[in-house]
């Protein structure tokens, strides 16, 4: 079992619940969406294939208990589940960071499922397979990237509709320089969401472009653009 791999690194997690945490990310190459504010265009086509055994290696030389798989988009290569349980069998935590538009049900029990709800102003929002909805558990997080006021009445309506908030967690985060936090803070607290507020926080450690943390491989990092980090 291989897996086309863009970049290994070492970094704090930003964007769920285990924000502030070290952790390993494996990127892996490919994704079937094209939104309008990715930043890992780098990773559409780039990287190389690396067995079980290798990334396994990878993962024990950066130490870190906790794992993500990003993208790209992971589930759009057939062996992410396979080497998600494995890695799971070696003990690690795994999150799994996927665009909501393919079946989540293929990975196994045990990892973290943080599920993007791609909103109108991704451009992607007709793309969403409506029945992970149906598929979350409790462990999982839901997270919609807001870039509009208008992005937020409508995943108002999302989260009211398949009532998101009683079946997992679900976090509410800015496309980095297109909505600031500051406005999405009051409306959450005057609409008395029960929802987590979610800043990007590696953007606040380091700047659009910038290495972050430790990277172990990669396949093309100089072609990294700007924008808010997605799956
Ligand atoms: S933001 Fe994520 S899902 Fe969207 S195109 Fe980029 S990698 Fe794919």
């Amino acid at each position: 079992m291989k897996l086309k791999v863009n970049e290994i690194f070492k970094s704090i997690q930003g964007e769920s619940t285990y924000a502030g945490l070290p952790c390993s990310f494996i990127r892996l190459t490919g994704c079937n969406l094209r939104c309008s504010y990715c930043d890992t265009v780098y990773a559409f086509e780039k990287g190389i294939d690396m067995s079980f055994d290798e990334i396994l290696s990878d993962m024990e030389l950066l130490g870190c208990n906790l794992i993500e798989i990003t993208g790209g988009e992971p589930l759009h290569q057939e062996g992410t589940s396979e080497v998600v349980k494995e890695l799971l069998g070696q003990g690690y935590k795994v999150l799994v960071e996927t665009n909501g538009t393919l079946n989540i049900d293929v990975l196994p029990e045990g990892t973290v499922r943080i599920v993007d709800i791609k909103c109108p102003g991704s451009g992607m929002a007709e793309r969403m397979d409506w029945k992970n909805m149906e598929r979350l558990w409790k462990t999982d997080e839901v997270k919609f990237v807001l870039s509009s006021r208008e992005d937020y009445e409508w995943s108002k309506v999302i989260i009211d509709k398949y009532v998101l908030t009683e079946k997992s967690k679900v976090l509410m985060s800015v496309a980095f320089g297109r909505l600031e936090p500051r406005p999405l803070a009051h409306w959450i607290l005057q609409d008395g969401l029960e929802v987590r507020l979610q800043l990007q926080l590696h953007r606040y450690i380091w700047p659009p472009g910038a290495q972050e943390g430790t990277l172990l491989r990669s396949t093309c990092r100089h072609e990294k653009g700007v924008g808010s980090s997605t799956s």
